[in-house]
């Protein structure tokens, strides 16, 4: 049975027996992995706090086989985001992340940038101004990294150039659709008989783009409640994650639309 270190993100933890808890972490090195930590709530665990929910820590692990959990021998504390602590919606995106990483990866296929752009997230998660504009990063790059990049820029079916306020050619601004099931933006022509469509307005459509791109051009982005911006951002995001999963996440309506 392999014995592996490896730095992981407690996302579920769940009260077993007397002393000892079944955990979810999603680990840079393996993903997601299920495990049991024997004596973790014993007064003096070898393992004191460091596998409280959304600690990141140092943890030695013994795999069982692909049917059974693996086993948490050794874990010690490497980051604890207490900012979130203090701050309930903050503390809510926290939940909301760990809920998607849970929801979204599968057992034992690691994705090391995922795992760097979570730690990024809750680490500045307590920063009110710009938690909707991570949360919302977070969760692109999410989908970019299971291979689910939603497509903003050309037409999903038939790859026309999309621009937001070109769509009918008269230069006005107005609605784009998105279909859901096919995971991209759709021009007029291609719309008819697509199922599952969502409709981005077409500030909502250059709100994405700046949120997917690489830079820092998404931190300029009014998500402000006066701005109008973060209802439709929030409900289009939302409609791909919640198509993905198969269900809508239970933490969605704490996230402040
Ligand atoms: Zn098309």
């Amino acid at each position: 049975m392999p014995t592996v270190r490896t730095l992981a993100l407690v996302i579920r933890s769940t009260e077993v027996f007397e002393t000892s808890k079944v955990l979810t972490v999603f680990s840079r090195e393996l993903g997601k992995v299920s495990a049991i930590a024997k004596g973790a709530r014993r007064l003096k665990s070898p393992f004191h706090s460091a596998l409280d929910l959304l600690s990141v820590c140092d943890m030695v692990l013994i795999h069982k086989g692909t049917d059974a959990l693996d086993l948490v021998t050794e874990a010690t504390l490497e980051e604890r985001f207490d900012a979130l602590k203090t701050d309930l919606e903050a503390l809510y995106a926290g939940y909301y992340v760990a809920e998607l990483l849970d929801g979204l990866t599968e057992h034992h296929v690691p994705h090391p940038k995922l795992f760097e752009a979570a730690r990024v997230t809750l680490r500045h998660l307590a920063d009110s101004r710009l938690r909707r504009h991570r949360v919302l990063r977070f969760e692109l790059a999410l989908l970019r990294e299971l291979g689910h990049a939603p497509a903003l820029e050309n037409c999903v079916h038939c790859g026309r150039p999309i621009a937001p306020r070109d769509v009918q050619g008269n230069g006005e601004e107005t609605n784009v659709a998105f279909g859901l099931s096919i995971g991209g933006v759709i021009c007029a022509g291609c719309r008819p008989g697509q199922p599952h469509v969502a409709v981005l307005d077409g500030g909502t459509l250059t709100a994405l783009r700046a949120l997917a791109a690489p830079g820092g051009e998404w931190r300029n982005l009014d998500l402000s409640p006066e701005s109008g911006r973060f209802g439709p951002l929030r409900g289009t995001v939302s409609a791909i994650i919640s198509h993905l999963m198969g269900r809508r996440p239970h933490l969605l309506p704490y996230l402040g639309a």
